[in-house]
């Protein structure tokens, strides 16, 4: 078996255990995932009032909805949108979709109507499914909805959840799904421009879901619960699929609130806890965690943004009897490239682990297209049975992104190790990661362009203690125009979701670009550390 460095072609091979994959043409990830051995009882606890979901009652619901939309009208293809908060109802309905061969879309609750008629229209979505609250959302789609959590519809809506799992799940059609199909779209805006739709195969979902299986389903039952949101590749990957495969049960919490999460790990003897860098700010920096007997807890996973070792070892003083893994991954990766995951390995500070079984890995070096060895730095390659299909009716952006050979360009500098550690040193690509969530400069600069006074602008990452980063703004005025902070961040805050708001905006003459027209980011990453710190 390959595994380590590879001096010939400059290719990193995992060295963790290859997992076998099922070769089938025709296979979809629902048949995967329910078919394997589970022990049994509960896969969810809704936190807030204790209800439970058996895993013969969550198979059943799924064969159900699955059963109900096709009676609806709902065909193999077809884009189903969700835009939801956490729930148990959450993975029942992806998977349903998934079932039949059609494909689900999922979105921040956050969004703005006009970001979510965006996404519905870029991935041509048919109906969405919605709680009463965020029917509003919705407003400028022309979906029709099928509501969640209440039994009685608004006229703007053509059925209820309930309804669909009282259908009879033995009318659920049997669909000839290729494990090629396409399964999710989630958007990720990848290495630039604007938010695009990652398509990703029944095949990559069975492949991220046999990793998270294989490390999880033997032993003793564990108990996890949901923090990350399940409309993002985090929470899709461990709890609408990946941790159903291996029989864990998940407490699930609609929304994260510090006191909250603390008090559902005491009552429901919470063992593992995956959240973002954010939450490990607050678990390391709060007193509130003393409040509660945090004793069952054995791993907090974290990932979907860098670690400072600072923060790190700030966490583990706090919690020294509990493991703290890392993971690092893409949307574009189904989930997890690389991974921590004994206490040895999480004690590697700073690193992102070891690479998924199977992945291959390149480091190769931006300007001369080279392979490098170990320790030295350069873009992340990633290759594997995860990686995306591509981007959904986008060949330009997915040709700039996927390689012929399979290779995925993360956009990431990163190096490895001598023992094949991974390290994720910066970020290439333009991405702006706000606590975890993907805020696109693209989509930021193109709305400054759109203010009356705004000449020229460029949106950068800056670096924040609690958030990870923020989005700062470079703007030119135009001339003789008066444009104002204040008028310029509040113009922003109206039309973006509160994630994606300017934090601050910097006046200047004009953007560096390159002689094609480029910006130059990190000249202005740097210009905007050296004024704050004058100032
Ligand atoms: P997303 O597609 O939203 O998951 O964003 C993927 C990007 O998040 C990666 O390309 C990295 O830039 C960043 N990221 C994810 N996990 C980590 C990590 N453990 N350490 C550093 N950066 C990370």
């Amino acid at each position: 078996r390959r595994c380590g460095f590879c001096k010939s072609n400059g290719v990193f091979y995992s060295k963790r255990k290859s997992i076998p994959l099922p070769s089938d043409e025709f296979l979809d990830a629902f048949t995967f995932i329910s078919s394997q051995p589970h022990k049994g009882n509960i896969a969810f606890i809704e936190a807030a009032t204790g209800r439970t979901l058996a895993y013969i009652d969550l198979w059943r619901s799924v064969n159900s909805v699955a059963a109900g939309l096709s009676e609806l009208g709902v065909r193999q293809g077809d884009v189903i949108l969700l835009l939801s908060p956490n729930s148990i109802q959450f993975p029942i309905i992806c998977l349903a979709v998934m079932s039949i061969g059609a494909i689900i879309t999922t979105t921040n609750p956050l969004n703005t109507p006009g970001e979510i008629h965006k996404q519905a229209a870029d991935s041509n979505a048919t109906l969405a499914f919605t709680i009463p609250a965020l029917i509003p959302k919705l407003s400028l789609t022309n979906l029709p909805i099928v509501l969640i959590g209440s039994d009685t519809e608004p006229r703007s809506c053509i059925t209820t959840l309930d309804r669909l799992m009282r259908t009879n799940p033995e009318r659920r059609p049997l669909v000839r799904i290729k494990q090629d199909d396409t399964a999710t779209l989630l958007f990720s805006s990848g290495t630039t421009g604007v938010s695009k739709g990652v398509a990703s195969s029944h095949r990559n979902v069975i492949a991220m879901v046999s990793v998270l299986q294989k490390r999880y389903s033997p032993g003793e039952r564990l108990t996890f619960l949901c923090t990350v949101p399940m409309f993002h590749i985090y929470g899709l990957c461990c709890f609408a699929t990946g941790l159903l495969a291996a029989g864990t049960t998940t407490v699930v919490i609609s929304k994260f609130e510090l006191s909250e999460m603390l008090q559902a790990v005491e009552t429901y003897r919470v063992t593992h806890l995956p959240i973002v860098p954010p939450i490990l700010v607050a678990l390391g920096g709060s007193e509130v965690s003393q409040r509660f007997n945090l004793g069952s807890l054995k791993n907090v996973v974290c990932g979907g943004a860098p670690v400072s070792r600072e923060v790190t070892e700030a966490f583990l003083r706090r919690f020294p009897g509990v493991v703290l893994t890392q993971g690092y991954g893409m949307t574009e990766t189904a989930g997890i490239g690389a991974s921590t995951e004994t206490p040895e390995e999480g004690k590697r500070y700073g690193s992102a682990g070891l690479l998924i079984p199977d992945m291959e890995a390149k480091i190769v070096d931006p300007e001369t297209g080279e392979s490098m060895p170990p320790n030295r730095r350069g873009e992340l390659w990633l290759r594997g049975p995860s990686v995306m299909k591509g981007y959904f009716s986008n060949a330009e952006a997915t040709a700039g992104t996927l390689n012929s050979e399979g290779w995925l360009r993360t956009g990431d500098l990163c190096y490895f190790d001598e023992d094949g550690f991974l390290f994720v040193v910066d970020r290439l690509k333009e991405l702006i990661k706000y606590k975890g969530y993907q805020v696109a400069p693209a989509e930021l600069e193109a709305l400054l362009l759109t203010h009356p006074n705004v000449e020229d602008a460029a949106v950068v990452p800056f670096p924040d203690k609690e958030a990870g980063q923020i989005p700062v703004a470079f703007v030119v005025k135009k001339v003789e125009s008066h444009l104002s902070n204040a008028t310029l961040l509040s113009f922003v805050a109206d039309r973006v979701a509160p994630y994606k708001k300017i934090r601050r905006v910097m006046f200047v003459r004009s953007i560096p670009k390159t002689s094609s027209g480029k910006i130059l980011r990190k000249d202005l990453i740097n210009l905007a550390i050296a004024l704050s710190s004058n100032s």
